[in-house]
């Protein structure tokens, strides 16, 4: 870890700025202490720490996936670019709805299209999506509604709470 500023430090690993009282990096889930107990094992080490829900796991509660750690509960959980989705439609008013609810919450969603489609909704085009997506000609036009990894959770309560998410 370097000092870069008074009271920012670089995480070694992805190099995002962390808070020197940080147990592991909210950005990849490197952990910068040894000896950090399993949130659900007490009597174990953590292997990082899921940077959904920002607590710290063992290797058998959680593993490295998109270069980053999750839990168990949110390794199978869609991220790109730094953005986890947490909602998908075909549906554009819904993802816009979806959208707008969540940035009235303060929160930073992005909507992608898998498609290269002139409905980009204010959002980049990131046509990179269209690999994963098209399979013997078939397009699954999904609209992804995501967010920064720190705000899923919010972003699942508030859409729960809409009913837009089961
Ligand atoms: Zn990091
Ligand atoms: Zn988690
Ligand atoms: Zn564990």
């Amino acid at each position: 870890m370097t000092l870069s500023h008074e009271d920012t430090y670089e995480c070694p690993r992805c190099n995002e700025e962390v808070r020197p009282d940080d147990e592991f990096c909210a950005h990849c889930g490197e952990l910068f202490f040894e000896q950090v107990p399993c949130s659900v094992h007490r009597d174990r080490f953590a292997a990082g720490g899921c940077i959904i829900c920002a607590k710290a796991f063992c290797s058998e509660c959680g593993g490295e996936r998109h270069r980053a750690f999750l839990c168990n509960r949110h390794l199978g959980y869609e991220i790109y670019e730094e953005h986890v989705r947490v909602f998908g439609t075909s549906d554009v008013a819904q993802a816009e709805f979806a959208r707008d609810c969540l940035e009235k919450e303060g929160l930073h969603p992005v909507v992608f299209s898998r498609k290269a489609s002139p409905l980009s909704l204010g959002a980049p085009d990131y046509t990179l999506f269209r690999a994963s997506g098209e399979f013997d000609g078939h397009i699954v036009n999904e609209l992804k509604v995501m967010v920064p990894a720190q705000e899923v959770l919010q972003a699942e309560k508030k859409l729960r709470g809409l009913r837009v998410l089961m």
